[in-house]
Order: structure tokens, then sequence, then C-alpha cells
């Protein structure tokens, strides 16, 4: 079994089990968006999920990011290759705004509102044409840390109002809604109460965006209303650093 068959039979599988789990709960699969996390692999990686039809990729690190884009852009310049969309998923530190906000069409971590003041002050001044088919505002999800861990990146629960009302205000930022990173919990069943709180959340202000599952759980997650989901290891194998 050749590379690319491994990595389009596992795509086949989570697409399987999204729709298995969008069944079991009542709702649309196209409801739910697969963002494949491709940090630590190879371009190559890349260019077979886009083969496959996976357009939405995600990265965490700004300079993976930069580099994957690069190596998928070149990719793209063959007519049958899909444009890539790409999705900021970690932390961003404020000095890396500018080189990553021309190729990205959504960031899943909005976590403050010097990030927000720092997005608005280089949206403006982005080079026009990076990217395909970019509107006037980034979407934006606001990263919330649920389970309150330490070593986490998000703001609390009740850090949310003030962070959606400076992302509300951003001429640059489209709230697209909120984002999660469960725990890692030896059972996915344990991860439920995490989602159940950002619907909530997300509910109570009126989002209905929802950027939350990764491999170990984002069955449960759709269940629970994700509507984005961001699924690494099952699509591409095992991290290679
Ligand atoms: C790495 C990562 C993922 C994907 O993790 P897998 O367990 O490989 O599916 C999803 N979201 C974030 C924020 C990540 O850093």
């Amino acid at each position: 079994m050749t590379t690319a068959t491994t990595l389009a039979t596992r795509l086949a599988d989570v697409r399987a089990r999204i729709a298995a789990a969008c069944e079991r709960a009542g709702r649309d699969p196209a409801g739910v968006t697969l963002v494949g996390v491709s940090k630590t692999q190879p371009p190559e990686a890349v260019r077979e999920a886009l083969a496959a039809g996976l357009v939405d990729l995600g990265e965490n690190r700004a300079q993976d990011l930069l580099e994957q884009a690069e190596a998928a852009s070149t990719a793209g310049l063959a007519p049958r290759w899909p444009t890539p969309r790409w999705h900021f998923i970690g932390h961003l530190q404020r000095n890396k705004v500018r080189d990553v906000l021309p190729h990205i069409a959504a960031l899943h971590s909005l976590d403050s509102a010097r990030l927000i003041e720092e997005i608005e002050r280089r949206w403006e001044a982005r080079p026009a044409g990076a990217l395909a088919g970019a509107s006037d505002r980034l979407p934006c999800y606001l990263e919330v840390n649920v389970g309150g861990e330490a070593q986490k990146s998000g703001v609390a629960p009740a850090d949310v109002p003030a962070l959606l009302a400076a992302a509300s205000a951003s001429r640059a930022i489209e709230v697209a809604g909120l984002m999660t990173v469960a725990p890692q919990v030896p059972d996915p069943e344990q991860a439920r109460p995490v989602f159940r709180t950002l619907r909530a959340l997300a509910e109570a202000h009126g989002l209905t965006g929802l950027s939350m599952g990764m491999t170990e759980d984002y069955a449960v997650a759709i269940e629970e209303g994700a509507t984005i989901v961001r699924v690494g290891r099952a699509i591409f194998g095992e991290r290679r650093t």
C-alpha cells in the first residue's frame, strides 16, 4: 500500500466517523468542517491531503505554517490541485501576526486583547492578493481554556465577554465562534462536559461556530455540536518530530 492510499484511506475513515457522529446527533454532516492538522508532516503529506480533497489545513506554529503554505502554493500551480485554506490553530505571538495574516483563512486561537490590536494594526497593511478569496475580515474563534489547565492558552470562561466585546469592535475581525482544546483523558467521554460547556458559553453569547474535537475526541465533540474539528494524527499518522 502506498502512502497516498494510506492517507486517502484514513481520511475516508475520518469522514465516515464524522458522518456517523452526525447521524447519532441528528445533524447534517455539511454542518461540520474537517480541518486536517498537518503539523510536523512533510510537504508531500499536505499534497496528498489536497489531492484527496482535503483543502482545510491547520498548523499551530507560524514558521511551520509559512513553510507549508509556501510548499503547497507551488503544488497549486498545477490546475488540478485545489487551493488550500490554512487555519492557524496554535498560540499566535504578536510578532508573528504580520507574516501569518496574508496566508490564513481563519484563526482558531484568539486569546488576548493585545493580539486583537495587533491583528487590527496589520490587517489593513497585509499584502493584497496573498490569499485567494480573502474577505474583508479575518474569521476568528475565541480560544477558551474550559478545563482551567495551567499549561493551556485561551481565556477563562469568565473572561469571554470582555474578549468578545473587543473582537466584535474590531474592523479586522469576524467573530466565528469559540474554540477549545479538551484535556487529554483516557476516555473521550470524559471530554464531553468540556465540549458541552463551550457550547453553552457560545449559545449564551449568540455564537454558532464551535471549533472543538481532535483525533481522540472529535466524534464526541460533534455529538456536542462542533461545527469545525481539527484532526491531525487520524489523517496524517503519528507526528514526525
Ligand atoms: C495538534 C493539534 C490538533 C490535532 O491533534 P491530533 O490529536 O493530532 O488530532 C488540534 N488542535 C490543536 C490546537 C493542535 O495543536
